[in-house]
């Protein structure tokens, strides 16, 4: 009788998500979930209100299976105003399932087999999964601590014939670094020698320290042709139950993607399509208060940690934390994450799920701050038992 293996070798090639694992291990142990990246407060109230008034107006079939008219309309105003780009509802934007959807149909729409994708590490988990369900061959670039910057010749080194596109995510996760121009340029300037996309993934856009502004790279000269802008309205508007992203892409490239989002998920849910052309609208003030309270939970966090006198790097956009967590002497970020929600109380993501090697990320630890006062402050008072701790 002949046996054949049930799953297929690209599903061998990664685990599961180690970071939605450990809302789970938080679940189980009653720990303060500083794991997954996402707001324990709630959404605006005129969300909730846009979201049931859909419902109620009978918005409740399949939208447009590349986005609902009005929700596409509005984005384009949106980014008209925000990011300073051009671009047509009608033949550059694509709605999806959350930019977790947005970053897999670009890259089956974009990838054949032998293309190269290069990706920064320490990468935001899904991209290399990502990467290998497209059959791309990814090629990583390492940011270096403490600033995690990239050494530009590293980076040359990386690009060569086989170069289909770059990752770059801008707010980044986990690190909080954000690009500079002068990094974004350099970027630009090898995608161009080499005729390489790039996939930015900007849905930290909002969320910026220390007057930071945001630089789209699609805003570059000659670069809105070659990228594919993938965004949601997750982190925005603190509503990352809702599974609504977009991508901006030229015609061309929008068409590709719109026709494996076709077939992966048809659409993203039509009441809240609907719902986010009120998010869209939203005045400036809206986003000037998102990065002030942001601002605010940044200080109290790196405060805390301060306290229990754990090294970390300074986010300058985004809502994680990276953390040096080698004085405690353990030989896993895993380990020492499992300790943490076990032992203390508290779920934070080991730094190994960001490397492709785990010792790589072996002294690290990420926090998320997205949280409301009294969860940081109980997070506080169980972080303060790591005082106690005999340190290495
Ligand atoms: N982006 C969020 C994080 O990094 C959540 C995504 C996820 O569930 N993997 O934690």
């Amino acid at each position: 009788m002949i046996q054949k293996k049930k799953t297929s070798a690209k599903v061998d090639q990664f685990t599961e998500s180690v970071i939605r694992e450990m809302t789970r291990v938080a679940m189980k142990y009653g720990a303060v979930n500083l794991a997954q990246g996402f707001p324990d407060f709630s959404c605006p109230s005129e969300l909730k209100q846009a979201a049931c008034d859909a419902i109620a107006e009978d918005i409740n079939q399949y939208a447009l299976t590349w986005g609902d008219r009005s929700f596409r309309h509005a984005i384009a105003q949106k980014v008209r105003w925000y990011l300073g780009l051009d671009v047509d509802p009608e033949r550059q934007i694509t709605v999806t399932c959350g930019s977790t959807e947005a970053m897999a149909a670009t890259m089956l729409a974009t990838i054949d087999p032998g293309d190269e994708v290069i990706i920064f590490e320490p990468f935001y988990e899904n991209y290399a999964p990502d990467a290998i369900l497209a059959n791309a061959t990814p090629r990583y670039v390492t940011l270096h601590p403490p600033h995690w910057t990239f050494d530009q010749a590293e980076l040359r080194q990386a690009f060569n014939e086989h170069t289909k596109a770059i990752i770059i995510n801008t707010p980044h996760n986990p690190t909080g670094k954000v690009f500079t121009r002068e990094e974004l340029a350099l970027i630009a300037e090898l995608c161009h020698q080499w005729d390489a996309l790039v996939f930015t993934d900007e849905i930290y856009e909002h969320i910026l320290y220390d007057d930071r502004k945001h630089i789209a790279m699609a805003t570059l000269p000659g670069m809105e042709e070659r990228t594919v802008t993938i965004n949601g309205l997750s982190k925005t508007y603190s509503i990352t139950g809702w599974r609504v992203g977009y991508i901006l892409a030229n015609p061309e490239l929008t068409e590709a993607i719109r026709k494996v989002h076709d077939f992966l998920t048809i659409g993203a849910p039509a009441p809240l399509q609907r719902a986010g052309v009120t998010a869209m609208q939203f005045p400036i003030d809206y986003y000037n208060n998102l990065a002030a309270l942001y601002h605010e939970k940044r200080s109290t966090f790196l405060q805390i940690l301060d306290q229990i006198e754990i090294p970390y790097s300074i986010p300058q956009g985004a809502y994680y934390v990276m953390a040096d967590i080698s004085q405690f002497g353990y030989s896993s970020s895993l380990e020492f994450a499992y300790y943490l929600s076990q032992e203390i109380g508290v779920a934070a993501v080991p730094g190994s799920s960001f490397f492709r090697q785990p010792e790589d990320g072996r002294s690290l630890i990420r926090f998320c701050f997205s949280k409301r006062p009294e969860t940081l402050q109980a997070a506080r008072e169980r972080l303060l038992q790591l005082r106690q701790i005999v340190r290495a």
